[in-house]
């Protein structure tokens, strides 16, 4: 499997992608927003994309659709949910559906809600998976839920789903988000070092070639999978202090969404 990571470099920071068969040069693109760079570096590489895949129904991940197949004819697959809201699918995808690229490539579908109610992450059938992550996780963050979300279907995703994936899980969100996230992070944990040396490196990185998150890398970064964390409830109570001493991991997820919404 082929993953090709395409920054858009637009005020949204997104981040679209195309996952290749290496045999047959067959490729799905994700969230295709920018489609002429997705266009142009399927052609540069002699790929072919046969396949679009929206994590979900907002603007900035559909809005690349139409002339995507226009000059492929490729189908568009998303959420049975978004039927409604994603004008022109090819098929309804639920989870458990198996997604399949070219010869050798296999992803599998979560349904994934929270950031909307109809949202699909991926995960990739090879040694090392690989998510595509969509607006639901973002490296060191979650998304926000004002568009169509629920908070609390947020934490039975990450604490049902994406918690339980295996630690070596690559991590592609959809968005560019990790500098301002890691502040955030900083913010409610000022004393996680690893979080601080990553904002160092990553504040200068160049977004065509951004650093690749893992699962475990993301449980020691981002405050949204450190719901146990002393210095995180020590910070919480600070803001809520009718929080108890042991609050339970569902509370401090609401209470960390609801102070990233201001943040
Ligand atoms: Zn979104
Ligand atoms: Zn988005």
């Amino acid at each position: 499997m082929i993953v090709e990571q395409i920054w858009t470099g637009n005020a949204y920071r997104n981040f679209n992608y195309l996952i290749v068969c290496p045999d047959t040069g067959e490729a799905l693109a994700v969230d295709p927003l920018d489609h002429k760079k997705c266009l142009a570096r399927a052609k540069d590489r002699g790929w072919t994309i046969t396949q679009i895949l929206n994590t979900h129904e907002h603007e900035d991940h559909i809005g690349g659709n139409g002339p995507v197949i226009a000059a492929t004819g490729a189908k568009l697959l998303a959420h049975a949910g978004a039927k409604n809201r994603i004008r022109g699918m090819d098929r309804d995808l639920k989870a458990g559906d198996v997604i399949k690229i070219g010869k050798s490539v296999e992803l599998e579908c979560l349904d994934t809600p929270g950031h909307t109610m109809s949202h699909i992450c991926v995960l990739s059938r090879t040694d090392q998976p690989s998510l595509f992550s969509g607006d639901t996780l973002f490296n060191a963050g979650a998304g926000n839920c004002h568009h169509g979300g629920h908070p609390s279907e947020l934490y039975n995703t990450f604490a049902g789903q994406l918690a339980k994936l295996p630690e070596s899980t690559l991590i592609y969100p959809g968005h560019d988000y990790i500098t301002n996230n890691l502040r955030f992070t900083l913010d409610r944990e000022p004393d996680n070092a690893r979080a601080k040396a990553l904002l160092k490196e990553v504040e200068s990185q160049d977004p065509e070639a951004a650093l690749v998150s893992t699962l475990a890398l993301e449980r020691e970064i981002n405050t949204f999978f450190r719901l146990q964390s002393p210095s995180v409830i020590k910070r919480l109570r600070e803001a809520f202090p009718d929080l108890p001493e042991q609050p339970d991991a569902k509370t401090v997820f609401l209470k960390l969404r609801e102070l990233r919404n201001n943040w």
